[in-house]
């Protein structure tokens, strides 16, 4: 299997609220060093450098409203003065309108965003951007004949709506390859999600459509991050009614349970007769993941990896979360190796 990668994501680095203090953010740069490591070691396959795209290929996921905040935030950010990171301090919940866009910079950030997990540096967009553009080379490599392909993105993106950023998120690199697929002309595409935390972001660009089946498997949402989205009782919307499938699992949950809603939902993705399959890759379901509470040993993902591919498409591998650093790297490439075992 090939692996897009570049080392264009060590732009991004930046910091967090977390436990009321501001530090070092956990979607640190080493993360994708070691899963690049770790395909190098096995030899799981060569590692390319993405092509690049035009802008129009995020709009068509995102608004054009948000992609242009995304590529102007840090300009009118320190056009005030500031040089630290930009973060947002006021949301438009609830009551609050949300009908005008704010023109200054700090307005911005509130109306654009889920929470102030998504810091914007001097050189965010540019590892943003090109976060995008792996995910969208491994589409064209599966176009161009790849039953599968490893896009290592990084930052993530599912937690990234059709118009705000969040939990780490800019771009949706797996909602943005699956919508182009249809650009380019496929009916159906289905999108698994299989990171720790909901996939917010990709159930909401998708959450009124029947040509995208999403099926996310997560963290409660009652005692998990994002906690506002990820219920069973989302199943979509409109025509998009039955093509949302949540599956939030209790704390503590292990390969046993897990791999039962897996296999469940497999099978409604299968039943749905995509024509490509994209897997948002975290692997923050680790039992000693810093942020996360499932218990996930090592050798299940290469499990997760077989279960996969009875889904029966050509299937896209867009990497997400994942913050255990000397894990992450064995336990995304034993999903890939998993899949491989089985690929049709
Ligand atoms: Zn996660």
């Amino acid at each position: 299997m090939l692996t897009v990668f570049s080392d264009s994501h060590r732009l991004h680095h930046g910091t967090e609220l977390k436990d009321g203090v501001l530090k070092p953010s956990f979607e640190q740069p080493s993360r994708a060093d070691t899963v690049r490591d770790r395909v190098q070691h096995v030899g799981l396959g060569d590692i390319i450098v993405p092509r690049t795209f035009d802008r129009a290929c995020y709009v068509n996921a995102h608004s054009e409203r948000y992609v242009s905040f995304l590529e102007t935030a840090w300009s009118e950010w320190t056009a005030t003065g500031r040089e630290h990171d930009a973060l947002p301090l006021v949301w438009p919940v609830r009551d609050l309108s949300n009908e005008h866009v704010p023109s200054f910079i700090d307005g911005k950030l509130g109306f654009f965003a889920m929470d102030a997990g998504s810091p914007i540096t001097a050189t965010t967009w540019e590892a943003v951007k090109t976060s995008a553009d792996i995910a969208l080379t491994g589409l064209s490599l599966i176009n161009e004949g790849h039953n599968s392909a490893f896009a290592l993105c990084r930052p993530p993106g599912h937690h990234a709506a059709r118009e705000y950023m969040g939990g780490y998120c800019y771009l949706n690199n797996a909602a943005i390859a699956a919508q182009h697929a249809l650009t380019q002309g496929a009916k159906r595409v289905a999108v698994l999600d299989v990171d720790f935390h909901h996939g917010n972001g990709t159930q909401n660009i998708f959450y009124d459509r029947n040509d995208v089946m999403f099926a996310s498997l997560h963290g409660d949402p009652s005692v998990s991050y994002p906690y506002y989205s990820g219920f069973s009782s989302e199943c979509g919307a409109g025509a998009g009614d039955g093509y949302n499938l949540n599956y939030p699992l209790p704390k503590n949950t292990t390969w046993h349970s897990y791999q039962n809603a897996l296999i469940h939902a497999c099978k409604k993705l299968r039943n749905f007769s995509p024509e490509l399959l994209v897997i948002s890759l975290g692997v923050d379901t680790f039992k000693d993941d810093p942020i996360s509470h499932f218990l996930l040993e090592s050798q299940d993902f290469f499990g997760m990896g077989e279960i996969i591919a009875t889904v029966g498409a050509p299937t896209l591998f867009v990497m997400e979360g994942g913050y255990m650093v000397d894990e992450i790297g064995i336990n995304a490439v034993n999903v890939l190796h998993g899949y491989e075992s089985k690929q049709f």
